[in-house]
């Protein structure tokens, strides 16, 4: 299997070949076509399975293959440390480095100055922690409304450090009619009650 096969736009495809992947993971084989086609998925898989490409490659496509590109954040991807966050950003600034499509990173622990500033000149994906994203909700710096997909990552990590309060609260401010992609590790009985309660006929992947 190569990422050819997995009818990748062509910018994507220069770009995984500048980072030296040839053969996508099991867990990207079997996502990317699930998000690509617009379906909720539950990604049952670790830190090192090769995750974050696994929804950023076909969240980077279907925001470029949009014909009326609107302003505004389309995708929100929520994790749970500031290391994974930068990860994330990281990802999709390699993943995306041949498309217009426009990323910024926002965490706790440092200024927000830096991360108002990037919000102010436009995002489409937004990667963020929870406290951080509810703070700067909370002041106003932030529209939702044009959302269109929402990627969970490491949900039973949310829960083991106290987060799962503020990813209620995020969730709960979101459009409904959304795309969710909802990915832990684990599955404990609150991570589970979280998945159903907030996923449409989801497509389970597990590696
Ligand atoms: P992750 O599980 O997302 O933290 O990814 C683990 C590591 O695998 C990261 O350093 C990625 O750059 C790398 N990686 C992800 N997908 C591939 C791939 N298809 N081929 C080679 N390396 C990859």
């Amino acid at each position: 299997m190569t990422f050819d096969s997995l009818n990748l736009i062509e910018p994507i495809l220069r770009a995984l070949q500048t980072e030296g992947y040839t053969t996508p993971t099991p867990i990207q084989q079997q996502s990317i076509p699930v998000v690509l086609a617009g379906k909720d998925l539950l990604g049952c898989a670790q830190t090192g399975t090769g995750k974050t490409a696994a929804f950023a490659i076909p969240v980077i496509q279907l925001l470029s293959q949009q014909k009326n590109f609107t302003q505004g954040i389309k995708a929100l991807i929520l994790t749970p440390t500031r290391e994974l966050a930068i990860q994330i950003d990281e990802s999709f600034a390699a993943y995306g480095r041949h498309t217009s499509i426009r990323h910024a990173v926002i965490f706790g622990g440092v200024s927000q100055l830096p991360q108002t500033q990037a919000l102010k000149r436009g995002v489409d994906v937004l990667i963020a922690t929870p406290g951080r994203l509810l703070d700067l909700m909370q002041q106003g710096y932030i529209n939702l409304q044009q959302l269109q997909l929402f990627v969970l990552d490491e949900a039973d990590r949310m829960l083991d450090m106290g987060f799962i309060h503020d990813v209620k609260k995020v969730i709960a401010k979101l459009p409904s009619k959304r795309q969710t992609l909802f990915f832990s590790a684990t599955m404990p009985p609150e991570i589970a009650g979280l998945a159903n309660s907030i996923l449409q006929e989801p497509v389970k992947v597990e590696v």
